[in-house]
């Protein structure tokens, strides 16, 4: 008899302890709508891992990319320059402002923007940078400073994947303009659905707080500041429930533990995987300084047809792996929002070679073994030239 082991899924969301009462205290409430008690905490405890910045909890990461599209007055005849290889909320917050894209190859070495395509890709027209911290690797932000310096470009900082990531220059997400968080599920962090805007230049402060709440100023009229309130400017519903804030306020009250957790499981595969990732011709996830998130461990394979063969190989390991984004530049919505710089060669060749393993909170040591050994049973088809 073969028993056929249980399938060790690429992502699970992790249950904090205290959702439940969470919740069920907030369903027990007369306030389930935004902007409560768990919003307030949540809000205090994203403060203190960025420390700092105006905070806004959002219904997505998505919607919080919007935000600061609409913060910056996007319109038709601005550009927004963005690496292809980023995920496609962060172009289609663009897009939906009338503004083109102009889209910039990455660094190999990190998944995140290179600085210097970057610079190039800078025209009159160009109204802001929109760089992403790819698995919380983060991105050369002085390079980008100096692009950015004496002019009226805003840089923009998707850190969905990289809360809490400290660098020389500051917390992530803390030091463009304005930063993006997601709590999507699949997220270190999450709410189900949720995201937040951090806002790092306090003269888009009064803004964001009116367009999260459909374009009112409900905020000041709660504090007591105006004595009705009305639409005064541009809004839409950002605000998320008090539902999925108690449900990341819970993440967040253990958000040293889930990091601690991840970390651990990140090391097992750098350290486990290296002899025979050389052997093989296997490139690993090495961050420069070693920092990042531990939102994710990627290998990047000698071949593109090597990514499909040891997915489908671990997949018969009842593992799933996955490979990441597909250069948005030569999608069919890249094409009409934007444009490339030039060919893109690193996005494509990333994008084609690149594996990521399982990487969630309550992977046990077992698991972490399965997939260090099926990965390891993994061999070429080809001589690697
Ligand atoms: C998840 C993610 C987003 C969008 O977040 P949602 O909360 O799912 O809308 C944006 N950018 C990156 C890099 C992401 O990984």
């Amino acid at each position: 008899m073969f028993l056929q082991a249980e399938t060790i899924p690429f992502s699970r969301p992790f249950l904090a302890p205290g959702s439940l009462e969470r919740l069920g205290s907030v369903l027990s409430s007369d306030h389930a709508h935004g902007d409560g008690p768990f919003t307030r905490a949540a809000t205090e405890k994203l403060k203190v891992i960025l420390g700092g910045g105006g905070v806004f909890l959002t219904t997505s990461g998505t919607h919080a990319l919007e935000m600061a599209s609409r913060l910056l007055d996007l319109a038709p005849g601005d550009e927004v320059v963005l690496p292809s290889f980023t995920f496609s909320s962060a172009a289609t917050a663009v897009a939906m402002t009338g503004a083109r894209i102009v889209f910039v190859d990455i660094d190999p070495a990190t998944g995140n923007i290179d600085p210097e395509q970057a610079a190039e890709a800078v025209t009159a027209r160009t109204r802001a940078i929109s760089v992403m911290h790819y698995g919380g690797t983060p991105v050369d932000m002085a390079a980008i400073a100096t692009i950015t310096a004496g002019r009226d470009i805003a840089v923009i900082e998707d850190n969905a994947h990289g809360l809490g990531v400290r660098t020389e220059l500051g917390v992530l997400g803390r030091i463009g303009d304005l930063g993006v968080q997601s709590f999507h599920d699949t997220k270190n962090v999450h709410s189900g659905e949720g995201g937040a805007l951090v806002i790092n230049d306090d003269r888009y402060l009064q803004r964001a707080e009116i367009m999260r709440e459909k374009g009112t100023n409900r905020a000041q009229f709660l504090r007591g500041m105006v004595d009705k309130y009305s639409w005064v400017d541009w809004g839409s519903s950002y605000l998320p429930s008090e539902l999925n804030a108690a449900v990341l306020d819970a993440q967040l009250a253990v958000f040293d533990e889930i990091q601690f957790a991840r970390h651990a499981i990140w090391n097992r595969y750098a350290a486990e995987l290296a002899e025979w990732a050389a052997h093989v011709g296997i490139r690993l996830m090495n961050p420069p300084g070693g920092t990042h998130a531990a939102h994710l461990f990627y290998l990047l394979m000698p071949g593109a047809d090597d990514q499909t063969d040891l997915i489908a190989s671990l997949r018969t390991h009842g593992i799933v792996a996955t490979f990441h984004y597909v250069p948005l530049d030569t999608s069919i919505a890249g094409r009409r929002y934007g444009r490339a710089l030039r060919t893109l060669e690193q996005s494509e060749r990333f994008s084609r070679r690149l594996v990521r393993l399982p990487l969630w909170v309550g992977m046990t040591e077992a698991q972490v073994d399965r997939v260090i050994k099926a990965v390891r049973e993994w061999r070429p088809k080809r001589e690697v030239s």
